[in-house]
């Protein structure tokens, strides 16, 4: 076979494809020794070209353990197979991972105690402490925290979760203002409409916070009846009299939006309206 003609470029890119030198020489009935010869009168060598993978990975090493890469990740970017890497690794003195993260991460009986503590966390709120006390291993408390800090929860969120406080429930969150006072808002929900917002934490466990503005306001309105001059002090009271109990919803909500109303001859009007409320 004639000896083909090959440019340094196309030889650069066929290594770089991954072709041997050798197998590039016999396909193109070019010696070895010059093609060799081509890459050194470029300033280059197929060392330098194509880098062993050992190179590539003790460069980048650091740089992806920074990124916490796994060893299947790793593995893939060095182009070897996981089975590979561990004795390329384990040749060369190399670790993924930095120092006791990964025995955490391999020690089953810890990763399932975890999901336990996890899933009354979830559910019931509370110290990783006392849900491992609840649970029977209260010793190891310090690296189920660990392990649910590495999984990316963060316990404190959900220290005062899922109590009722009256209108209120607390919800998972960190807590407003300075670390364990009376004083740190909590993240609630109120029962009755749903909206969510921070509570001081004295005013919930005192009872003066009772629930959401919206759902503690309430009105207490004084009513005239034009047609006699009398006035009453609440609407319920009205109704009474003139037995219109049956129509007090209806009435009550005609009196918000105008602030009088007709109805069975008698003409209401609003006289005053007292607001009172026990939010916060
Ligand atoms: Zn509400």
């Amino acid at each position: 076979m004639a000896a083909q003609y090959l440019t340094f470029e196309a030889l650069r890119d066929k290594l770089i494809d991954g072709e041997k030198l050798s197998d590039i020489s016999s396909q193109s009935g070019i010696p070895y020794y010059t093609l060799q010869k081509l890459l050194e009168k470029n300033g280059t060598s197929v060392r330098k070209i194509v880098p062993p993978k050992i190179q590539v990975l003790k460069k980048n090493l650091d740089q992806w353990n920074a990124e916490g890469l796994t060893h299947s990740q790793v593995a893939e970017r060095v182009g070897v197979t996981d089975q590979q890497l561990y004795s390329m690794l384990y040749m060369h003195g190399l670790k993924i991972g930095r120092g006791r993260r990964p025995r955490r991460a391999c020690d089953e009986d810890l990763q399932n105690k975890t999901d336990l503590a996890l899933e009354f966390l979830f559910t019931k709120g509370g110290s990783v402490r006392s849900i491992c006390r609840e649970l029977g291993f209260e010793e190891q408390h310090h690296q189920i925290r660990k392990v649910m800090v590495d999984r990316g929860v963060d316990p404190l969120e959900f220290f005062f979760a899922f109590r009722r406080y009256a209108g209120w429930i607390t919800i998972p969150g960190h807590p407003e203002g300075k670390a364990n006072g009376g004083n740190q808002k909590i993240p609630c929900r109120c029962i009755t409409c749903g909206v969510v917002t921070h509570v001081r934490l004295n005013n919930l466990l005192s009872g003066k916070s009772q629930g959401c503005k919206k759902c503690t306001t309430y009105s207490r309105m004084s009513v005239l009846v034009v047609n006699t001059g009398k006035s009453f002090d609440s609407l319920l009271s009205v109704c009474k009299e003139l037995y219109l109990l049956e129509d007090y919803g209806n009435i009550r909500y005609h009196l918000k939006s105008k602030g009088e109303y007709s109805i069975n001859g008698y003409t209401l009007q609003v006289v005053e309206t007292k607001m009172n409320n026990t939010e916060k």
